[in-house]
């Protein structure tokens, strides 16, 4: 058997596409523009990436991107100062602070500083608070668009067998909730698992988010089971998820490749997430783009 390989590249230009046509509607027909403010603190070359892509990105969907690019030194007072404007200016529904920011700054302080309704990275205590807890919440980027591409792939997960390898709040841990409001039985495993092979071998769906280069092999899966690579690795060989893509698709039925899977959905979901929050906001009708 060779599994299929879930395109997540072609799913995302499609979510784009749908973001777009959604932003100009309602700017025609209500007057707003969707805007997104990035933040940067430092020079991470990583971070700087995924902030050019996603302010590129959100231009693309006709949407504003308001950058801000903070010096390493910038203070944590001088950070939050700069939340509270964002928080408090009506041309920005959506606020992003990317992560890691620098040791001096309390990361959780200033996440939870950014206004719930312009929460777009669903980082803030209030919204994951409201996703554990089965309310309307603003869901992070990453986890929301491998459920998109788990529900494109196998509709009902009702009663699906389900492993998160990862407990992270940004992956593992909303992954996990996601799937258990969609009515999967939910395994969170993690670096202190015991015989982490025999856990997934129970998942009909295995979601890896580690950061370990290709530690998920074909003999941990369950034949058939879908497998979605979240992780992100760069190697001599290039950029590598957490499972082994070959030895995985001889026993999956599906497979999210790194690159070209996960990654991409995750900022077209930060595009819809803007938008949603702009319409919230705004009291609008909220297009359906899959989301919910
Ligand atoms: P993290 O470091 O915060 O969490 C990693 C998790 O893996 C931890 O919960 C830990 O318990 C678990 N873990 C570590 N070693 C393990 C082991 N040997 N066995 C089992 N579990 C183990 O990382 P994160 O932020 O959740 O990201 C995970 C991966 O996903 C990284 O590679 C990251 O780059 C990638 N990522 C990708 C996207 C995307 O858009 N595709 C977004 C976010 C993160």
């Amino acid at each position: 058997m060779t599994a299929l390989r879930i395109d997540g590249k072609s799913f995302a230009a499609r979510l784009r596409a749908l973001v777009k046509e959604a932003a100009g509607a309602i700017i025609r027909d209500h007057g707003v523009t969707p805007g997104l403010a990035v933040v940067l603190v430092g020079e991470d070359p990583a971070s700087k990436v995924y902030v050019g892509s996603k302010q590129r990105q959100t231009r693309e969907a006709g949407m504003n991107s308001i950058e801000h690019l903070l010096p390493d030194d910038t203070s944590q007072d001088d950070l939050l100062a700069l939340i509270d404007r964002l928080n408090a200016d009506p041309a920005v529904h959506g606020i992003l602070v990317q992560l890691p920011l620098p040791a001096h700054i309390d990361a959780a302080e200033v996440i939870n500083r950014i206004d719930v309704a312009k929460d777009v990275d669903g980082f803030t205590i209030l919204n994951a608070g409201r996703l554990a807890t089965g309310q309307r919440a603003m869901v992070p980027c990453t986890p929301l668009g491998c459920m998109m591409l788990l529900r494109d792939h196998l509709g009902d997960l009702a009663g699906l067998e389900a492993v998160v390898i990862g407990r992270s709040n940004i992956v593992g841990k909303p992954m996990a909730a996601l799937l258990t409001a969609a009515n999967a039985t939910v395994t969170i495993a993690h670096s202190r698992s015991r015989d982490l092979p025999e856990i997934v071998r129970r998942g009909d769906i295995v979601v890896a988010a580690v950061g370990r280069a290709g530690m998920v092999t074909g003999d941990w899966l369950k034949p058939g089971a879908v497998v979605v690579d979240v992780g992100i690795n760069r190697t001599d060989e290039g950029l590598v998820g957490d499972v082994d893509y070959d030895s995985a698709a001889q026993v999956a039925q599906a497979i999210t490749p790194v690159p070209g899977g996960v990654g991409p959905m995750t900022i077209a979901c930060l595009l819809a997430n803007t938008l949603t929050a702009c319409c919230r906001i705004h009291d609008i009708p909220e297009p359906d783009l899959g989301t919910a």
